[in-house]
């Protein structure tokens, strides 16, 4: 499997490009637009054919490339069925499948960073990688505050899914501000400050005393995700 992890400096975010090398087919998680230029230039780079785009949500922070992508490689857009973004082409639900020749993205629902979030999980090489969107960032935790975020949501989804995976899963999510990469489940479940808490209560009173200014994009992002980034 080709795996390259990619950095839009702007938003912090990173976005994944997978693919099956023997057939040629990629899928692209959390594309940003201002960057649809060079993904496109390295889908060419590598002879590789887009199958599909995938947003982990509807993101705050910089604007979704799914719509871009489809109209250069008439790729499938996905988001969850829970997206207010009737832009996509197909939504996924809990377990789905997104298939890559033969590699195949299973999808986990996994709410509270926003009620639309979801982790795709993928075995490969004897490797198991988790793209955790903003629901599990490296030694922290997506907020909980707006997009019909919640704190309690959030801790079921981290306590009670993702913490489950075999502890040498991958962590690869969707921002790091310090130029972190990856980690893995049981680094995290050990070391991440967000985790290290007595149950529920602790962690919703912790989330709820962050005090994080908006987004400075959130109003023109989110709207245009919706729309798959195409009208703005
Ligand atoms: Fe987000």
């Amino acid at each position: 499997m080709l795996f390259r992890q990619l950095f839009d400096q702007e938003s912090s975010t990173y976005t994944y490009l997978l693919a099956d090398t023997a057939t040629g087919d990629a899928v692209i998680i959390d594309p940003v637009r201002e960057q649809v230029p060079a993904y496109l230039q390295l889908l060419r780079d590598l002879e590789l054919t887009l199958v599909a785009a995938l947003d982990t949500h509807v993101h705050a922070d910089h604007i979704t490339g799914l719509g871009k992508l489809r109209e250069a490689t008439g790729c499938l857009t996905w988001m969850g069925e829970q997206s207010a973004a009737p832009c996509v082409s197909a939504r996924f639900s809990e377990g789905s499948e997104i298939a890559f020749g033969g590699y195949r993205l299973r999808t986990l629902y996994t709410p509270g960073h926003t009620d639309d979030s979801y982790c795709f999980l993928l075995d490969a090489d004897d490797h198991h990688y988790a793209f955790t969107g903003d629901t599990l960032l490296i030694r922290g935790t997506g907020r909980t505050d707006f997009q019909n975020g919640s704190a309690r949501d959030q801790y079921h989804s981290l306590f009670d899914r993702l913490l489950r995976l075999p502890g040498d899963t991958l962590v690869y999510p969707a921002h790091d501000y310090k130029g972190w990469t990856v980690s893995t489940i049981a680094e995290e479940n050990a070391c991440n400050p967000r985790l290290q808490v007595s149950g529920e209560a602790e962690y919703v009173a912790m989330m709820s005393a962050l005090q994080l200014p908006n987004p400075k994009l959130m109003d023109v992002a989110v709207p245009a995700n919706r729309a798959c980034g195409t009208t703005s």
